[in-house]
């Protein structure tokens, strides 16, 4: 997701139904839902008709709870029988009693009403009815009967019925068959989480750029824009849309979905990562800000959050730092390494203006997940990366992400699997746990008090003292870069090792014979998440 600058973020339904404490359901794994919705024509009352197809697992306990918050449900019926299955309703839970799971079994639910968030009816800035979804991190609930929970991940099937004139756009490209023949039902998309599940109404023109080649598949790439917008979209920022997919496919490996659409929307964010159609703010797109970068963060998404999903909102930079980080290393990978420096020094400077480097970015507690979105998240996170990258070297690293993303695709995951993924990957019996639990785990980051001496020798010393916050913890980082300059201009580049045994210790270079120092720079070119005040 990229956020609004300055958005209000309303706080209404949170009060009504707190979001952050649905929890995992146990004893249920949702395997596939067919959600069928007539729009209306006017106002904002919505039909609906969702098929659960669900297993129960070993903490089963004869009853499906879904989640509804706000809506009428009408009936429920046994998906293969069409009997009537008995159901209690307090208007944010469904409890169904005893339905029949199974591969070919589960239960339809007939509901109705308007939903209060999730599905926001409306008027685009072009003055046209819309009707557009926005489910994170748990609004899917104010109109569609789920699991709201990103560990439970399922297929999804979309049949909508919407006036005429209007297109729809959802997470599946192709219309397929009825809800009640279950023989002909096909499951389209790979299985999500409910955040990402999307549907979006209106009148739009549709613009097809070259497609994305991925093995033997041809993957559509579209443009769907508000007619006034959709020149501006395919000459501007999506002008671009396929090389940015493939350079990350290269990079990571397989686009995961069968098509990739890029949605002018009623998104209240600035974007929104639904699987392969991504909503973007239509208020940006129409004033003609939409910025590639947003793009590239947005597609990076569809691999790292839609498909490699955060099992809970507690790992959620595993879908936020990878999406910032993929943005400039898709940069880098079209238009030089300049734009990833350039990329991590703004979120170098965003983190250190931010208010929670004294939070820790994964937190112990199952945390309200709108609170929780902030930039440890979205920029500290970019930075882990970025110095896991350096840490491991290169290549381990991309080797590293593509077995993690073929490893946990379509699936749910925790920063511990990403971080076996790593070690596995740098070699046997490799430990990065010091480097996880100090950037995840303890908060800030090293603020260094380097003084520097020339003794008379010549040798140069350092003192350099751990500053941050006893709070914080301390530090270890391998290889920190010094620059040492001479006077008449010679530049030499050494590094020492931070220790966090240490809070203070000394680092001792020997220079050449004669050598006068004029000035020492502690991390010159912006490698680390570090501060350092150097003095005399
Ligand atoms: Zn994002």
């Amino acid at each position: 997701m990229t956020r609004r600058p300055f958005a209000l973020r309303s706080s209404l339904f949170a009060l009504l139904f707190p979001l952050g404490l649905a929890a995992q359901q146990p004893g249920v794994d949702v395997q596939a839902y067919h959600f069928r919705i007539d729009l209306p024509d006017t106002g904002t009352t919505i039909r609906g008709w969702t098929s659960v197809f669900f297993r129960p697992t070993r903490a089963w306990d004869d009853t499906l709870r879904l989640d509804l918050v706000g809506m009428t449900v009408e009936r429920v019926y046994d998906l293969e029988t069409l009997q009537r299955v008995r159901f209690t309703y307090d208007g944010a839970v469904i409890r169904i009693h005893a339905p029949r799971p199974g591969a070919r079994g589960g239960v339809v639910v007939q509901y109705r009403g308007s939903p209060q968030d999730g599905l926001r009816f409306g008027t685009t800035v072009r003055g046209r009815r819309a009707v557009f979804a926005d489910n994170y991190p748990q609004r899917a609930r104010y109109w569609l009967p789920v699991v709201d929970h990103p560990s439970d991940k399922a297929r999804v099937l979309w049949s909508v019925r919407a006036p005429g004139g209007w297109q729809v756009v959802t997470n599946a490209p192709r219309r397929c068959g009825a809800p009640s023949t279950r023989d002909s039902l096909c499951l389209e998309s790979q299985p999500l989480p409910t955040y990402v599940m999307v549907l979006g109404a209106t009148c739009m023109t549709v613009s097809r750029h070259a497609p994305l080649v991925s093995g033997a598949d041809t993957i559509p790439i579209e443009v769907w824009a508000y007619p006034e917008d959709s020149v501006y979209a395919d000459e501007g920022p999506f002008r671009r849309a396929t090389e940015i997919a493939e350079a990350l496919q290269r990079l990571v490996g397989p686009f995961p979905y069968a098509r990739l659409a890029h949605v002018q929307s009623g998104t209240r964010n600035g974007a929104m990562e639904n699987a392969s159609a991504i909503f973007y703010n239509e208020g940006a797109w129409a004033d003609r800000r939409l910025g590639e970068g947003t793009v590239r963060h947005e597609t990076a998404h569809q691999w790292f959050g839609d498909a490699v999903t955060p099992r809970t909102f507690q790992h959620v930079w595993l879908s936020e730092g990878f999406a910032s980080y993929f943005d400039g290393v898709a940069g880098a990978a079209l238009d030089g390494d300049s734009v990833l420096t350039r990329i991590m020094a703004g979120n170098r400077e965003i983190w250190l203006a931010s208010s929670v480097r004294d939070r820790p970015m994964v937190d112990s507690v199952e945390p309200d997940p709108e609170a929780v979105l902030d930039a440890n998240d979205y920029q500290k996170g970019a930075w882990v990366l970025h110095m896991l990258r350096r840490e491991v070297g290169d290549s381990t690293f991309f080797r590293g992400i593509r077995a993690y993303y073929q490893r946990y695709r379509d699936s749910s995951v925790t920063s511990e699997q990403f971080q076996r993924v790593m070690e596995g990957t740098v070699g046997p019996g490799t430990r990065l746990s010091w480097f996880f639990d100090q950037w995840l785990r303890q908060l800030g980051c090293p603020q260094l008090d380097v003084r520097w001496e020339q003794q008379a020798g010549g040798m140069l010393q350092l003192y350099v003292r751990q500053a941050q916050p006893a709070a914080w913890g301390r530090f270890t980082v391998p290889q920190v870069p010094v620059r040492i300059v001479l006077a008449g201009g010679q530049v030499l580049e050494r590094t020492f090792r931070l220790e966090a045994r240490y809070g203070s210790q000394v680092a001792g270079f020997t220079l050449p014979a004669g050598a006068e120092v004029q000035e020492v720079v502690v991390d010159p070119y912006g490698a680390l998440l570090m501060t350092a005040e150097v003095h005399r």
